[in-house]
């Protein structure tokens, strides 16, 4: 079958791999029809991670179930199906909790697993015809029949999910403002998310006017951080208060105000000037514990230096990690069906998946309007 294999930083190539098959009596193998590619895959394609080539990657899968093992109870041929990117077993102590993003079954050594991804443990990525889904009573989730909605069902692997993860970790509730930093994929979904909980007043930085536009579209207010501190801006639209919480949707790949370097605390600092005291901050956005990429020694230790002590003083409270993409896929679907979300908006490319090459490059590169990319093999 055809699989997007990495290569080397920078080259990702569309090549014959092994099919997958059934390997334990609990799996089903899917055969993709919509597969994205995330702001994460980016971070393995640059080479700024362990990831050696061969991988096959994609964690945003989707498709209809072709072959199940003699285990699976819930599911069938021919069923419709989205899968979390997060591969959980649904027993550990951490997933009957509700935090499959920490499973401690599927990748020993480590909590939480996902597909095609560095360190996630040994699951192949569905950016491919098929994909081996464990668990799969668990990891499944049915949709309707059909093609309807697919462009925004496939966002339930991750990004709708992650953003409205934002929100969860911040305790966004009706008629509180809202800041969310960075108006990528995942940005976008969690101001979504917000003023789908009930937010009064979202504002979303970035720079880039095509995502401010975007942000503006679905009733959010746009902050350009390069007209000005992004802090002050928003101060001046809350009474000079700051905001009830915030959202961190940039992760440690930030860029410092009025320069194209990467201050990796940028985004947390700002947070813990722009939101009120004894307000709250999620941070779906990524940190890792080692960036070989990093701009300085510390920050390749994954240590940064964050204003700790006007987070103690402003009695914030912060809430991070990957998202748990089960607590929240089920009734986000429903959400879908029932038209009262329609998270495709963000979706600016679908392409068949023997383009992936240069959608990587497009994407990496920000160029063409490439922003978030749904490949069809
Ligand atoms: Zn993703
Ligand atoms: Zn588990």
């Amino acid at each position: 079958m055809k699989a997007v294999v990495y290569k080397g930083p920078f080259t990702v190539a569309v090549e014959d791999v092994e099919k997958p098959s059934i390997q334990h009596p609990n799996d089903v193998i899917v055969r993709v029809t919509s597969t994205a590619i995330c702001g994460s895959d980016l971070h393995m394609y640059e080479g700024r991670t362990a990831a050696e080539p061969g991988i096959v990657f994609g964690h945003e899968n989707m498709g209809i179930i072709e072959d199940l093992g003699p285990g699976v109870t819930t599911l069938k041929e021919g069923d419709r199906v989205v899968m979390p990117f997060n591969v959980a077993c649904g027993f550990c102590m951490n997933c009957v909790e509700g935090y499959t993003g920490f499973c401690i079954t599927v990748n020993p050594g480590f909590a939480g697993g996902a597909y095609g991804y560095v360190a996630m443990g040994p699951w192949q990525g569905g950016q491919a015809e098929y994909v081996r889904v464990p668990y799969a009573d668990f990891n499944c989730l049915k949709l309707p029949q059909g093609n309807e909605h697919e462009s925004d069902f496939i966002l339930l692997a991750d990004i709708f999910p992650t953003g409205y993860h934002g929100c969860e970790l911040a305790q966004v509730r009706p008629g509180e403002s809202v800041a969310v930093y960075g108006a990528g994929p995942v940005g976008l979904m969690a101001a979504y998310s917000a003023l789908l909980r009930g937010a009064r007043k979202v504002f979303v930085v970035d720079r880039v006017p095509e995502r401010l536009q975007k942000a503006e579209e679905i009733g959010a207010i746009p902050i350009n951080f390069a007209e000005g501190d992004p802090v002050e801006q928003i101060e001046e639209q809350t009474e000079g208060i700051g905001t009830d919480k915030g959202v961190d949707a940039v992760g440690y790949q930030a860029t410092a105000q009025g320069t194209d370097n990467e201050e990796p605390a940028t985004v947390l600092n700002s947070l813990v000037r722009t939101v009120r005291p004894t307000g709250a901050l999620g941070v779906p956005g990524l940190y890792v514990p080692s960036d070989p990429g990093g701009p300085d020694e510390q920050a390749k230790q994954g240590m940064l230096l964050v204003a700790i002590g006007r987070l103690f003083e402003k009695g914030l409270r912060m809430g991070t990690g990957q998202c748990n993409v089960k607590r929240y896929n089920r009734f986000l679907r429903d959400m879908i069906i029932d038209g009262r979300a329609k998270p495709s908006f963000v979706v600016s490319h679908e392409l068949p998946l023997d383009q992936a090459s240069s959608a990587y490059d497009k994407f990496d590169k920000r160029i063409e309007g490439f922003t978030k990319v749904v490949l069809h093999p």
